[in-house]
C-alpha cells in the first residue's frame, strides 16, 4: 500500500444532509489516499442519531484504512458564543467546528439594520466562539455573503479582523480552510472571491493562526477535494507548521483543553 497523506477536515453524512454513508465517505477517503477523514455532520440537537454517528463510525475503523475522527459541525447560537452543542456530546468528540449558520442570533436572525453594528455582532460572535472551550476549529469564517445583510470579505475593517485573529491565537482555535467557500458568495466571480479571501486568510497567517483544510463534502465524491484550499494555502502564504495535521491529532489521544 502506497504511503497515505493528507486529510479531509469536514465531511457530511446521512446523519445530517449528506448523500453517503459513514462508510462511503471513509472509503471514498481511503481511495484517494487520504490518511485521516473527519466525519462532521451538523449537530442542531442531541437525539439518538449522535449514538448510532459514533456506532457506524466505529464500523469504518474497522473496515478502512485511514484515521477516522469523529466530529460535528455545530452553530454558533449568538454573539456570546454559545453553540448547539453540549459538553456531555462534545467530549465523545475529537473535533468540533463551529459555524456562523442561519440560526446565528445577532447575525442571520433578528441582525441589527446596518452593517456597522452587523460587523460588530460578527466580531463580537467570533471572538467569543473561540473562547468556547467546547470549539476546535472555525469554520469558513467569514461566510457572510448569503445572510439577509450580505457582507463582503473586504469590507470587515482590518482592525476587526486583528481583533479576531488575535482571539484565534490566544485560544489555540483553528481557522477552516473551506473548499467550497466561493458558494457564499454566487455573485462574486470565483477569481476575485480567490483573491479577496487570500488576503485576508494571509493577515491572520501573519498573526500566527493555525489552519485546518477541509472540503465540506457533502457526498462521498467530494471528500479530498481540496485542490481550491490548497491553492489558497500558497495564495495566502502560510507557513506549514501553521498547518494542523489532523492525522497527528488522531494519534494523540485528547484535546488540545
Ligand atoms: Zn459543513
Amino acid at each position: 500500500m502506497h504511503q497515505r497523506s493528507g486529510y479531509d477536515g469536514h465531511t457530511h453524512t446521512s446523519f445530517s444532509d449528506g448523500r453517503n454513508t459513514v462508510v462511503e465517505n471513509v472509503r471514498a477517503a481511503e481511495a484517494v489516499g487520504l490518511e485521516c477523514v473527519a466525519i462532521t455532520d451538523h449537530f442542531f440537537e442531541p437525539g439518538e442519531w449522535f449514538d448510532r454517528m459514533l456506532a457506524g463510525i466505529n464500523v469504518a475503523r474497522q473496515r478502512c484504512d485511514v484515521h477516522v475522527l469523529a466530529g460535528a459541525e455545530v452553530v454558533i447560537m449568538n454573539t456570546e458564543g454559545e453553540v448547539s452543542i453540549g459538553p456531555e456530546e462534545a467530549h465523545k468528540l475529537e473535533i468540533v467546528l463551529a459555524d456562523i449558520g442561519g440560526r446565528t442570533l445577532g447575525i442571520a436572525t433578528d441582525a441589527p439594520s446596518t452593517k456597522a453594528r452587523l460587523l460588530d455582532n460578527v466580531t463580537t460572535c467570533m471572538v467569543n466562539a473561540c473562547q468556547n472551550p467546547l470549539v476546535h476549529v472555525i469554520a469558513h469564517p467569514f461566510n457572510l455573503g448569503r445572510f439577509p445583510l450580505p457582507v463582503y470579505i473586504t469590507d470587515i475593517p482590518k482592525t476587526s479582523l486583528r481583533s479576531i485573529a488575535q482571539a484565534f491565537v490566544d485560544t489555540d482555535t483553528a481557522f477552516e480552510l473551506m473548499n467550497q467557500m466561493h458558494w457564499w458568495f454566487p455573485d462574486v466571480p470565483v477569481e476575485r472571491f480567490t483573491r479577496d479571501y487570500a488576503e485576508l486568510v494571509g493577515l491572520f497567517a501573519a498573526e500566527g493562526v493555525k489552519f485546518v483544510l477541509g472540503s465540506d463534502a457533502h457526498s462521498a465524491g467530494a471528500v479530498g477535494n481540496l485542490r481550491w484550499a490548497v491553492n489558497l494555502v500558497q495564495l495566502a502564504e502560510i507557513p506549514p507548521p501553521q498547518i494542523v495535521n489532523l492525522g497527528k491529532l488522531h494519534s494523540e489521544s485528547g484535546g488540545r483543553r
